[in-house]
């Protein structure tokens, strides 16, 4: 069994090596660029961004593991054959590594870090920044998958008032459920934070527009840790520098990474993090693509399937 790597560049190899010979001594790895690999053997497939038109070229490619829970980086490229299942990243770490990046952040929010940060530049000493409590703050969640459901729940936990918006209905205790186009104005209806957690299909591309924007409260904040196509990026700035956005957390740019020069760094209201809010250790990856690989071999169905019916 041969699986090809794309995931972490050439420095990952090793690890990579490392672990999958521990876990499955069996499954031989070869590196994305290694001039010795051989298409004919790839079996499999384990890859973040692969470049266009090489998936094709595997005759017997049997699955394609995503190196991430989305999969738009695979499937836009239109050459990739669409009988191979596509197995997202969903390891048990992911969840936990979510929502303790949003927590942390919707805390970050309601006690304003912000303004406690710009108080000690300043050397003010300002009992005024009082912040306010998660028990009167609305948080609205978009997409209530794997990392949306463990946000909500870690949330409600820290006594946040929780609501969710999804395609279909569910019942998530302490979460108010929103579904279909008709749900979303409700759900996000006087919402003090809004998350981001849906993945990039047509359906959701630009989403967050103006228009979305104008809807929320004066001084709601926006958390984006699902894709940035979702986002329209000019009318955020837009919302913050016109007052009506209090602030923005942004993990995911339509170019990653973001360049040095780009002056979204520079604004005083968005929080910028590089597309770390639920990285995986290589260990926990390398179990799941494991797990995979094994009900593929035992002719078992394989779990976090990408339904390209609704392009997630
Ligand atoms: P998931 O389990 O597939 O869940 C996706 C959720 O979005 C589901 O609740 C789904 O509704 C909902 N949804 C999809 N299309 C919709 C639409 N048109 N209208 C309303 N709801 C819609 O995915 P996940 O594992 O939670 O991951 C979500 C996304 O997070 C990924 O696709 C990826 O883009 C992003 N992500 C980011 C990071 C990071 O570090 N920043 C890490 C991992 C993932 P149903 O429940 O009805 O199907």
């Amino acid at each position: 069994m041969l699986m090809v790597v794309k995931s972490g560049g050439p420095a990952a190899m090793p690890e990579w090596r490392s672990l999958y010979r521990s876990l499955l001594p069996e499954l031989e790895i070869v590196g994305w660029d290694d001039p010795e690999l051989d298409p004919a053997r790839v079996e499999y497939a384990m890859v973040w961004e692969p470049t266009p038109g090489r998936l094709a070229q595997f005759p017997a490619l049997r699955v394609i593991l995503s190196s991430a829970a989305g999969v738009d980086h695979i499937t836009r490229d239109p050459s990739v054959p669409a009988h191979l299942p596509i197995v997202r990243m969903v390891t048990p770490e992911t969840g936990e590594r979510m929502a303790d990046f949003v927590t942390a952040c919707a805390y970050a929010i309601v006690r304003d870090f912000p303004a406690l940060r710009d108080a000690q530049t300043a050397r003010r000493w300002d009992e005024s920044l009082v912040g306010r409590r998660a028990s009167e703050t609305t948080v609205a969640i978009l997409g209530l998958g794997n990392l949306g459901v463990a946000c909500a729940l870690r949330l409600a936990a820290n006594g946040f008032r929780v609501r969710g918006w999804s395609r279909t209905p569910k019942q998530i205790a302490q979460c108010e459920s929103f579904a279909g186009d008709d749900g979303l104005h409700a759900c996000v209806a006087n919402a003090d934070i809004v998350v981001n957690l849906l993945p990039d299909t047509a359906a959701t591309r630009n989403l967050i527009d103006r228009r979305f924007l104008a809807a929320l409260p004066r001084g709601a904040s926006l958390i984006n840790v699902g894709r940035a196509p979702q986002v329209d990026i000019q009318a955020v700035v837009a919302s913050l520098d016109s007052g009506h956005l209090h602030s923005a957390f942004l993990d995911v740019f339509d170019s990653e990474p973001l360049t040095p020069n780009d002056p979204l760094w520079q604004h005083p209201k968005l929080w910028l993090s590089s597309h770390i809010a639920s990285a995986v250790s290589r260990e926990s990856k390398a179990r799941q693509v494991v797990k995979a690989i094994l009900a593929d071999q035992a002719g078992q169905a394989l779990e976090h399937v990408y339904a390209a019916d609704f392009g997630y």
